[in-house]
């Protein structure tokens, strides 16, 4: 973690909840008890709001609290908080199509993102300077994979090729082999060959 950036999305914030066992995103909301800084989580299925606290996410829940205090429209930032966690597609699309200045960013795993929105959110996650907190080199490369391989869609792995160098896809690899399993070796197989035949055409 250096200057503010993060080196996992927000997804990471998620937690099981105790009475269903559903995956419940992070509200975008903390609480301070007995100095440490819990997140509160929504369980999608009605079961309310919890709150949890893991020292593995402390630096990110700080990176999350440092950006509050940046943002230029706090509530124009909340709102899109909403609509990402929530399970709107339409208005998604709408937010990718023309983002506000600030965007938080989460797991494309965690996202109703459409189709044809895959190869707009892998540019924004790759270029785009206005996630809060801001994502790092790493981070970036692979949420922008990881679009390509939950769409299997040959238009990020072009973005992917034409912005990042081939050490920086080898570096994330392992990590997309996790979260995708059996689904990866196709799409990254793609950018490996385009990759070394944009090297072998210089
Ligand atoms: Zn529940």
């Amino acid at each position: 973690m250096n200057g503010g950036e993060i080196r996992f999305t927000l997804s990471t914030l998620r937690s099981e909840c105790d009475l269903c066992g559903a995956w419940s995103p992070f509200t975008g909301k903390t609480e301070v008890r007995a100095g440490r800084t819990y997140v509160i989580v929504r369980c999608p299925n009605g079961d309310g709001e919890f709150s949890v606290w893991k020292r593995d996410n402390e630096a990110l829940v700080l990176a999350f609290q440092r950006a509050q205090e940046t943002l230029t429209d706090s509530d124009s930032y909340r709102n899109a908080f909403n609509v990402l966690v929530g399970a709107h597609a339409g208005a998604v699309a709408a937010l990718v199509t023309s983002p506000p200045a600030e965007l938080p960013l989460f797991a494309i795993e965690d996202l109703p993102l459409g189709r044809e929105h895959a190869a707009r959110w892998s540019g924004l996650v790759l270029e785009w300077q206005g996630w809060r907190p801001l994502p790092d080199r790493s981070l970036r490369v692979e949420e922008a994979l990881a679009t390509a391989l939950k769409y299997d869609e040959k238009a990020c792995v072009e973005l992917v090729v034409a912005s990042a160098r081939q050490d920086e896809i080898a570096a994330v690899q392992d990590k997309l082999r996790r979260r995708f399993g059996a689904k990866y070796p196709g799409v990254l197989a793609v950018a490996s060959r385009m990759l070394r035949q944009d090297s072998a055409g210089m």
